[in-house]
This record gives C-alpha cells, sequence and structure tokens, in this order.
C-alpha cells in the first residue's frame, strides 16, 4: 500500500481524509494519470496534521508561513517555513546565522524560539512580568530581535535551548530567569565553545564580544 503524505486540512475543512475535495486532490489525480476520484481508491492519504494549524491562508497544501520563518499557533503546535529559514552560514560576511549562536536562522533555531513562545504561554501565570522587564532593562539584549517582552523571552529560551552555556555567560540575568525563577533545566551540558566547534572563527570572535557586551 502507497501512502501519499499531505500537511493539513484545509482551513475550512476537518476532513480526517487528505486531499479530499479540493484542488489537491486533482493536481494529484492528474499527475498520477487517474481518473476522478480514483485518488482514495487506490492509495490511501493522510496528513501530518489532523486540523489547520493557523488562523488564515490557502488550502492544507501549503502551511501558511505568513511571511514569517516559524509561528507558535497558541496551541502547542510549532511551525517552522523550512524553505524561508537559512542554512548555517560557513563564512560570515553578509549573513550570519548558525545553530547554536545567537543569530540562528536555521530551522533549530526557528523552532527552538518558537518553543520558547510556547512555554512563555504554558507558564504565563507564573512568568513575573515586572521581573522579566526588569532583567530586559538591566541587561544588554540577547539579539536585534527583541520588539516586546514574548519576543525576548522567545530570543533568549531558543538559546537555552540551543546553546544554555553561551546564555548562561553571556546573559547571565535572563539565565538567571530561566532556572531560579522559573526553575527550567538545560537540556544540553557542553560549553558554548564545544557547540559552536564547527562554526568559522568569526562566529567564535562574534560570541566573545557578545559576551563581553552583557556585562
Ligand atoms: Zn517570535
Amino acid at each position: 500500500m502507497i501512502l501519499i503524505v499531505g500537511q493539513a486540512p484545509s482551513r475550512s475543512s476537518d476532513s480526517p481524509l487528505a486531499f479530499s475535495g479540493g484542488p489537491n486532490q486533482r493536481k494529484l489525480e492528474e499527475l498520477l494519470g487517474l481518473s476522478a476520484g480514483e485518488l482514495h481508491l487506490r492509495f490511501r492519504c493522510v496528513n501530518l496534521l489532523s486540523s489547520w494549524p493557523g488562523w488564515r491562508g490557502g488550502d492544507g497544501g501549503s502551511l501558511p508561513s505568513r511571511g514569517l520563518y516559524g509561528w507558535y499557533d497558541g496551541r502547542g503546535r510549532i511551525v517552522v517555513d523550512v524553505k524561508r529559514a537559512r542554512a548555517p552560514t560557513k563564512k560570515p560576511g553578509f549573513s550570519w546565522t548558525y545553530p547554536g549562536y545567537k543569530a540562528d536562522l536555521t530551522p533549530l533555531g526557528v523552532a527552538a524560539h518558537e518553543a520558547g513562545h510556547h512555554v512563555y504561554s504554558q507558564m504565563y501565570r507564573r512568568i513575573d512580568k515586572r521581573a522579566w522587564r526588569d532583567v530586559l532593562k538591566r541587561e544588554a539584549p540577547c539579539t536585534r530581535y527583541e520588539p516586546n517582552m514574548s519576543e525576548a523571552f522567545a530570543e533568549a529560551f531558543k538559546l537555552f535551548l540551543t546553546n544554555p552555556d553561551l546564555l548562561r555567560v553571556g546573559r547571565p540575568l535572563r539565565w538567571e530567569f530561566f532556572t531560579k525563577r522559573l526553575k527550567l533545566k538545560p537540556v544540553r551540558d557542553l560549553s558554548w565553545r564545544a557547540v559552536l566547534r564547527r562554526a568559522h572563527p568569526k562566529f567564535i570572535a562574534a560570541a566573545e564580544s557578545w559576551i563581553a557586551r552583557g556585562r
């Protein structure tokens, strides 16, 4: 039995049957040389997600990226636009993105940032907003993208997941907020240099000056 895997049902239907009735069913039938309606007789079709993950957008054949690298739907699901996400930068210059570095638009970094939104929403009541705002006031930014408290949380949490030691030495107030106030535990136990061991030396130099700015 051949299984055809789709992404998600469309915004308006939560049909458990993938590729049912929409333009994608017809397109697949054309590509496979089938007559109309034959797709589901010949193939098993399932979706990765059981319902539409966003608030708006097109059909389930292209998940709604809303022009973002990823987003959190507020219900425990993270969508990463892998096509839009970047590959790790080999030699920094124009682009500076690397997994475990503070600027990280790789799928890992995007997913970790969105996980930060998930944690922020799950722990919302326990997060002392005044104390968090105070941390943001007293400490240098973690990254350039901190337009509000929730994004600042997601950016710091990204590092907490991908390179906790870098957050610990570079932005210690954020680190303390996560580990002491929120009692979160890092999942990695490696030095930040070990995490970045395959990165171009420019990343190491930039991380060092980023750490110095946080002091
Ligand atoms: Zn965000």
